[in-house]
C-alpha cells in the first residue's frame, strides 16, 4: 500500500483512558458529589478501589503508588477509604440505588494488603458501596510475592473472578533489567497458588522491549506463561516515562535518536512475534495488549459498555467517571509527592466534594467513545456511534479517519457500517489514540509539569 503520510512513531501514548489524568486541572467549585452524580445512569456502574501500595517500585512503572507502607498506614489509608465510601453512597442517594455492573480492585498492589485487609476492603466495597461482589466479575491485581494462600483465599471467597499477576518476564536477567528482579521460582510458585484458588480467569502480564531480551528470550517467556493455559495474557510494550526508575532511556526531546528508531523496531518486531504465538495457541486478540484463550470463561455481562457507563472510584489514584466529569485526587509519580498525597487522603475527612478533574464536553465524549471502540479489534459500531451522538465518525472526524485508511491501518467493513483497525492499524495502536485527542487535552497535557 503507497502511503503520502509521514512516518510516526509507533509507540506514544497508551490511552487506556480518556483524557488522561495529566490533562486533570484542580476544579475551581469543587462541585458537591451529589450535584455531580445527580441525574447520572447508575444502572450498570463500575466499581474500582485503589490501593497504592507495592513492595518494589519497577522501573517501567509510573502508576500512582508507593514503595512499602509504614506502621499503620494502611489501616488510616482503609480508614479513608471508607470514610470516601459512605461519602459517595450518601451522595448517590437512595431514591435510585446504584447498581455495579463490574468491579476492580488495583494499584499499586492490592496484596500488599494483609488477608485480613482485604477482607476488610471487600467489606467496604459491599456494606459501604452497596458493590455486590459475588454477583458481578470482580478483577484484582496482585504481585508474585503478595499472592500468598491466604490472600487468595480471601479473594476467591468474596467473588474474585479474575487475578492479575504482573509477571512481565520469565528470564531473570531481564526482571532485574527492568527493575523488577524476582525469582522465575518464586513467580511459578505464585502461579501455583493461583491455580489452586481456583479463581476463573488468571491473566499474566508481560513486557516486551526490555534491554537485553531477544526473540528467543521472548518466546521463551510466551512458553512458559503458556503452560500455565492462562485465561488472558496481556502484552505490554516497555515504555519509558519521566520521573520512573528507567527514565534515563528517554528520548532527548530533540527529536528520536536512532537508538530510540532501533527500539521502535524492536518493539514491533516483539509484538507481532508475541501477537502470532498467541493467535496460534488459541488466543484471541480483543486490543493491542489483551489476548483471551478461545475457550476461556466470558468476563461478566453484555450490558454493560464502557463507552458509556459511569464508573465509581475509591482511594487516592482512583478516578470517578460521570457523562460531563472526570474526577480524581491529585496525581504524581515522584515518590515524596506521592507519599505527600497519600498521606494527605488518610487525614481527608471531608469527600464530599471532586477536587481535581476535567469536565467531558460533548466534543470530548465523542472522542472517547470513539477511541474505546475503536482500540479494540472488535471495532467501532458506527450505528452505535451514530445513535449516541446523532453523526457518524466519518462526519466528526473526517480526516483523522482518512489519513488512518491512508496509512493502511483502517479498514470500514460491512459497507461500511463497522470501522475496524486492521492488523497494522492495531499494532500502532498507540499512535492511533493520540491522533484523536483534542487540542485542548493535547495542551493540558504538554503543559502538565511531571512530579
Ligand atoms: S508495575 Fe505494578 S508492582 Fe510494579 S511498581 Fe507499578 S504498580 Fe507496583
Amino acid at each position: 500500500m503507497t502511503t503520502t503520510a509521514a512516518p510516526v512513531r509507533p509507540y506514544q501514548h497508551y490511552v487506556y483512558a480518556y483524557p488522561h489524568k495529566t490533562a486533570y486541572r484542580p476544579l475551581p467549585d469543587r462541585p458537591v458529589l451529589a450535584d455531580v452524580w445527580a441525574g447520572e445512569a447508575r444502572d450498570a456502574l463500575s466499581f474500582y478501589a485503589h490501593i497504592p501500595f507495592c513492595e518494589v517500585r519497577c522501573g517501567f512503572c509510573n502508576l500512582f503508588t508507593r514503595v512499602g507502607a509504614p506502621e499503620g498506614l494502611t489501616g488510616r489509608y482503609l480508614d479513608a477509604l471508607e470514610r470516601q465510601a459512605i461519602a459517595v453512597r450518601e451522595a448517590l442517594g437512595d431514591r435510585r440505588p446504584a447498581r455495579f455492573a463490574n468491579a476492580a480492585f488495583g494499584g499499586g498492589t492490592p496484596t500488599f494488603l494483609t488477608a485480613d485487609e482485604l477482607t476488610r476492603l471487600c467489606d467496604i466495597a459491599e456494606r459501604r458501596m452497596g458493590v455486590d461482589l459475588r454477583a458481578i466479575p470482580l478483577s484484582v491485581e496482585a504481585s508474585p510475592a503478595t499472592a500468598t494462600a491466604d490472600r487468595l483465599a480471601v479473594l476467591a471467597e468474596r467473588g474474585a473472578t479474575r487475578l492479575s499477576l504482573g509477571v512481565q518476564s520469565f528470564v531473570e536477567a531481564e526482571a532485574r533489567a527492568a527493575v523488577r528482579p524476582q525469582r522465575r521460582a518464586d513467580v511459578e510458585a505464585a502461579l501455583g497458588r493461583i491455580r489452586d484458588a481456583a479463581i476463573p480467569v488468571l491473566n499474566i502480564d508481560l513486557i516486551y522491549g526490555i534491554d537485553g531480551q531477544t526473540s528467543a528470550s521472548w518466546r521463551h517467556s510466551l512458553d512458559v506463561a503458556l503452560a500455565w493455559r492462562p485465561e488472558e495474557v496481556y502484552l505490554y510494550p516497555l515504555y519509558v516515562r519521566p520521573l520512573t526508575g528507567l527514565g534515563r532511556r528517554a528520548d532527548s526531546g530533540t527529536g528520536p535518536a536512532a537508538a530510540d528508531l532501533a527500539w521502535d523496531r524492536e518493539r514491533l518486531a516483539r509484538y507481532r512475534e508475541g501477537r502470532d504465538h498467541l493467535l496460534a495457541h488459541g488466543y484471541r486478540q480483543h486490543s493491542m495488549r489483551m489476548f483471551r484463550r478461545a475457550d476461556a470463561p466470558e468476563q461478566g455481562p453484555d450490558d454493560y459498555a464502557c463507552q458509556t457507563d459511569g464508573m465509581i472510584g475509591l482511594g487516592c489514584g482512583a478516578r470517578s467517571y460521570t457523562s460531563t466529569l472526570h474526577y480524581a485526587f491529585d496525581y504524581a509519580v515522584a515518590m515524596p509527592e506521592i507519599r505527600g498525597i497519600i498521606d494527605a487522603y488518610a487525614a481527608t475527612t471531608d469527600f464530599s466534594r471532586a477536587r481535581h478533574g476535567r469536565r467531558v464536553d460533548e466534543d470530548e465524549a465523542r472522542r472517547r467513545h470513539l477511541l474505546q471502540s475503536l482500540l479494540q479489534a472488535a471495532g467501532l459500531p458506527v450505528a452505535e456511534y451514530r445513535e449516541r451522538f446523532g453523526t457518524a465518525p466519518q462526519d466528526d472526524f473526517p480526516g483523522e479517519l482518512a489519513e488512518l485508511a491512508d496509512r493502511g491501518w483502517l479498514a470500514e467493513e460491512d459497507a461500511g457500517r463497522l470501522l475496524r483497525l486492521t492488523d497494522e492499524g492495531l499494532a500502532h495502536s498507540d499512535a492511533v489514540g493520540p491522533a484523536f485527542f483534542s487540542p485542548a487535552v493535547r495542551a493540558a497535557m504538554a503543559a502538565h509539569e511531571p512530579r
